[in-house]
């Protein structure tokens, strides 16, 4: 059990955890909250010290971080039930073969004690077994294998009600509402609440934000068509997630725009980020199974901004999006520097 404490104790943690987590400005969810609850328990000297080093970074703990630190701390012994998990559906699986082996066995020798009874009757009279033993010995047999197809019929109902639990579990997995399910990056709904808790610090953050948006892309599809579009984006988040780690914050705004927030991170970051990443997307090289052409048409712009204290989310974003604009505005396939 991960929670052992008695009431007292827990109201006391509760107490403790919330006013760290509003002086931090940490949505107090349920993730954050077991995580700073844990951490005033000092139950996990290891994961306090990583909270406090990413206090001091960051003047609070960007959800890329908590995420993580959730997974690597409290989740260990949820991702060990996993590997249980798998492991007994191993053993199920292993099971079900034996049991099918066994099954087909048996009725092997089924058909050679019916093909035996049959014999069996077919001899004259005279030297014809008792019609009782030989219907004694069919009733045996009728019973064992009658008893191995239920007992391989159960073992294959426990493992379609397993497989029906992962696939239920993978399902869940698929819908989480922050996701884009093209790109796999998270949405823009991430993105506000990242922002908006990064900037709401005490402490004056450093963060940089970069603003993506594919160039001439309504051309793009009409020449081309929608599909070989969805697969342009799915790679450039592909790229976006390669060329960013925690905790940078890559995210698809909508349609064929994405940003990168980079806590911690400042204008020069942003800018060789966004010339990479630029110049990566210019590289794309899509071959046409039909017609064997090569689309080497591929580009971006970028707007990079570095916060200013005490500028509004949407002056930072507004000055990002401007730098964009100019960038558009000034040939595209270029990254600009916002002012
Ligand atoms: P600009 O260089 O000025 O950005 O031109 P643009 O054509 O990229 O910009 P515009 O805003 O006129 O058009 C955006 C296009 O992006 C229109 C839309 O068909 C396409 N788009 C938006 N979302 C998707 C998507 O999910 N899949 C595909 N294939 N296309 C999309
Ligand atoms: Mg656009
Ligand atoms: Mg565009």
């Amino acid at each position: 059990m991960k929670f052992v404490e008695s009431s007292n104790q827990a109201a006391d943690y509760l107490r403790q955890a919330v006013p760290i987590m509003v002086k931090y400005n940490i949505p107090p969810n349920p993730l954050n909250y077991a995580l700073w609850y844990t951490y005033v328990s000092n139950r996990l000297p290891d994961l306090n010290s990583e909270l406090d080093k990413t206090l001091s970074t960051y003047g609070t703990c960007p959800m890329m971080v908590s995420e993580q630190l959730f997974r690597d701390h409290m989740l260990r012994d949820e991702l060990e039930s996993a590997k249980e998990m798998q492991t007994n559906l191993i053993a199920l699986m292993n099971d079900l073969n034996h049991q099918a082996d066994e099954t087909v066995r048996r009725t092997n020798n089924y058909s050679e004690v019916l093909q035996d009874s049959l014999d069996a009757l077919n001899e004259t009279e005279h030297e014809r077994l008792p019609l009782e033993s030989i219907i004694q010995n069919l009733a045996v047999n009728t019973e064992a294998i009658s008893s191995q197809t239920r007992l391989f019929q159960q073992r294959i109902d426990e493992a379609r009600a397993e497989i029906d639990a992962l696939q239920a579990e993978l399902m869940q997995t698929r819908q989480d509402a922050r996701i884009d399910p093209l790109t796999n990056l998270f949405n823009r709904r991430v993105f506000d609440a990242e922002i908006e808790q990064l900037m709401g610090t005490a402490v004056a953050p450093q963060i940089t934000l970069l603003i993506v948006d594919i160039d001439h892309f309504k051309t793009f599809n009409d020449h081309y068509g929608h599909l070989m579009g969805d697969k342009v984006l799915q790679y450039v988040g592909k790229l976006m997630k390669e060329l960013t780690q925690e905790p940078s914050l890559p995210v698809r705004l909508g349609g064929e725009e994405f940003a990168v927030l980079i806590p911690g991170g400042g204008i020069d970051q942003g800018l060789a980020l966004a010339e990479t990443l630029r110049e990566k997307i210019q590289a794309i090289r899509i071959k046409l199974k039909k017609s064997g052409e090569v689309i080497s048409s591929i580009t971006a712009s970028f707007g990079v901004a570095e916060f200013r204290l005490g500028e509004s989310v949407e002056d930072f974003i507004g000055r990002a999006d401007k730098a964009l604009y100019c960038a558009k505005a000034t040939g595209r396939n270029r990254v600009e520097r916002a002012d």
